[in-house]
């Protein structure tokens, strides 16, 4: 009943009768009016006004479920979430859920990850309080070595979403979202599949919102939208703006299977097109000009005697010539 009344009480700038939210919910004027106590213990500040009714005032920074229930405008993208204060990763939740037959769309958000995890065996800096952890379960009925793309559409859909409240978002590919050349938003992709067939693809995404401060070794690399806006944001709309984007872009991805209608909204955001970039392989590192994603999300660059060349995203790390990007 909590997400139903703020869904209500969202839906107008004015006041919604005690009266009117019992009609519409088929429950008693007390039993509303505990739901809304119950509300204001959460942070929730809503003023009750004889005569006129309830008004919502103010919305704590909380990314539980009916927080997030009642923000939603998807169809599936977000429908069915699993909020946790504390959990390990919520890749890790998502992947499990996804084994136990949950449904395409679910959505795990946590408050702060104990083993939040990066590419390659590295670490997601996961503290409480200020940032968004959030995996999504896909269940495409592609082939497994299509999957990758997913990585490049939820880094399109992140940056679209965030773009909302900052414009200057830019991407490093594959998966970074980056602002004034530092990381924002991490993302990773993981799958399980057999050989011709997924079972599930879990697409995690760490966002650095309220953050002020961040270990020594990514200090230099890192930032939080706090940082850059100059002011808190909160983070169950940001979520909900992702999930919207995520739910289109999925959609156009689907359709080819591959990211033709997608890869010139990513090109442009591309922090390193039309720059040199270093690409460090396992087997040697050089020097090329970066120049867009193609259809399967693999970035095309110009080595320097002319020749082009598609780098995968699964063996290389980007670099800028002088730094991260
Ligand atoms: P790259 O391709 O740039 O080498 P990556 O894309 O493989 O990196 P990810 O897996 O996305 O990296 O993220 C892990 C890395 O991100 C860590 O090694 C660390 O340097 C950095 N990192 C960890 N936590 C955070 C955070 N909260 N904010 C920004 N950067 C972080």
């Amino acid at each position: 009943m909590k997400t139903e009344i703020l869904k209500l009480l969202r839906s107008t700038d004015g006041y919604v009768s005690g009266q009117q939210i019992s009609e519409q919910l088929g429950v008693s004027r007390a039993a509303v009016w505990k739901t809304i106590r119950r509300l204001q213990d959460e942070g929730y500040q809503v003023e009750a006004v004889r005569n006129k009714g309830y008004h919502i005032v103010e919305t704590p920074d909380v990314m539980t479920k009916e927080e997030l229930d009642s923000l939603m405008k998807t169809r599936w993208a977000g429908r069915n979430i699993l909020y946790y204060e504390t959990t390990d990763s919520t890749n890790l939740r998502i992947r499990q859920a996804g084994d136990e037959g949950a449904p395409h769309g679910t959505l795990a958000v946590a408050d702060r990850q104990t083993a939040g995890r990066g590419r390659r065996g590295r670490t997601w800096e996961s503290p409480a309080g200020n940032s968004i952890y959030m995996s999504v379960l896909l269940r495409p009925d592609i082939a497994p070595n299509k999957a990758s793309m997913l990585t490049i559409v939820m880094a399109l859909s992140v940056a679209e979403g965030i773009g909302q409240w900052i414009p200057m978002i830019q991407i490093k590919w594959p998966n970074d979202i980056i602002v004034n050349g530092k990381k924002l938003v991490g993302i990773l992709t993981e799958m399980s599949a057999q050989v011709d067939y997924i079972n599930h693809v879990t697409v995690g995404v760490g966002i650095n919102v309220n953050m002020t401060e961040f270990p020594e070794e990514i200090a230099d690399t890192a930032t939080s939208l706090r940082l850059e806006c100059g002011h808190t944001v909160k983070r169950a709309p940001l979520i909900a703006a992702v999930m919207e984007r995520l739910e289109e872009n999925y959609e156009i991805f689907l359709k080819t299977e591959d990211l033709s209608g997608l890869m010139d909204r990513y090109s442009a955001l591309l922090v390193n097109r039309d720059r040199d970039v270093r690409i460090i392989g396992e087997k040697e590192t050089y020097q090329a000009r970066a120049v867009g994603i193609d259809h399967t999300g693999e970035l095309l660059v110009r080595r320097e005697d002319g020749s082009m060349e598609k780098i995968y995203a699964g063996e290389v790390s980007v670099r800028g010539v002088y730094g991260y990007v």
